[in-house]
């Protein structure tokens, strides 16, 4: 892909993904139904102790374009869930940092208490570290409990120059804190420095060997590497004969099995397609499940960076 200008690039992405059916050069738009709702996550709100470089939800202890969702937030959507007999497998909380959030317990003990697996994205830092004592009860109690701890890069400077000054260390204390109490763990790192996949597996191996915690780098649900995006970047769009050409199929993007539940500042609670577009109203898809099951148009510049061309996918 030929490197391009900032505003070249912008431009370029300005002719694409307009219309939601029909992309520039003139073809089908490539769409993912829903097939099954595996996963439904929470956005718990993108306030977080953290303001990361790249956070492409752009979270920071000042951004509540999120708010925190509420304890009944989220007993509304599992009530749902069981109503209209989903199959959903999962639960993800997200935010912004999750354990910011005053209700965060609560609504992992009523995920887990209604049999859900759970996946709980943090920094570890903390706000995490606060509730250590209801955590290691929660963590003897529920094999299904899975933590995903955000460690950027296996350097403290690439992690630092990403997540800021001094965020090594009490992210380093909590992720050992975590694996002494025998928490589920896998890690989520990043790939934009320019090195290769294996070189990057490599090293997190040898840090996960220092820190004496067992988590198996070269598995790409234990140390989920996720690919670099910038708004800016001249990217192609996604037609509908893109799958073949590919080898792909909308099985395996997010959007055809997840979908996540956001409170846009003074709105109601809603469903949006997936956990990158929480603040584009094409991705807003309605208040209720069962209004939240129709195809989703792949008519944003993520969906080809993150997705369908980067492989990535949030879930275990
Ligand atoms: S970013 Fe990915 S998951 Fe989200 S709508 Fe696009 S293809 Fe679907």
């Amino acid at each position: 892909m030929p490197e391009l200008s900032a505003s070249e690039a912008f431009k370029l992405n300005n002719l694409k993904f307009q219309d939601p059916y029909i992309t520039a050069d003139g073809s089908t738009r490539a769409a993912v139904s829903l097939k099954h709702l595996e996963t439904l996550w929470f956005n718990t709100g993108t306030l977080c102790n953290l303001a990361c470089e790249n956070c492409y939800i752009e979270s920071s202890p000042t951004n509540d374009r999120l708010e925190y969702l509420s304890l009944n937030d989220v007993k509304f959507k599992l009530d749902e869930i069981r109503a209209l007999k989903l199959k959903t497998r999962e639960i993800g909380f997200t935010g912004g940092e999750p354990f910011m959030n005053p209700e965060i317990i609560s609504m992992l003990g009523i995920s887990l208490d209604r049999g859900f697996d759970v996946l709980l994205l943090t920094n570890a830092m903390r706000p995490m570290q606060k509730h250590q004592q209801v955590l290691k009860g929660l963590i003897a109690a529920y094999e299904r409990l899975f933590f995903r701890v955000s460690l950027d890069h296996y350097s403290v400077e690439l992690h630092e120059r990403e997540r800021g000054k001094n965020s090594w260390d009490p992210t380093i204390r909590g992720l050992k804190w975590l694996s002494a109490v025998g928490a589920k763990l896998s890690i989520a790192g990043r790939m934009c420095w320019g090195e290769d996949e294996q070189k990057t597996r490599e090293g997190f191996g040898r840090l996960f060997s220092e820190l004496g915690i067992a988590i198996d780098p070269m598995n790409p649900s234990s140390l989920v590497l996720f690919p670099e995006m910038e708004i800016s970047r001249d990217v192609p769009e996604i037609t509908d004969a893109c799958w073949n050409i590919l080898g792909k199929s909308p099985e395996q993007v997010m959007c055809s099995n997840s979908r996540m539940v956001v409170k846009r500042k003074g709105e109601a609670a809603s469903t949006v397609a997936c956990t990158l577009l929480p603040y584009d109203d094409a991705y807003v898809l309605g208040e209720t499940l069962a209004s939240s099951t129709g195809p989703v148009q792949l008519n944003h510049p993520y969906c080809a960076q993150f997705c369908v061309l980067g492989g990535a996918s949030c879930s275990a």
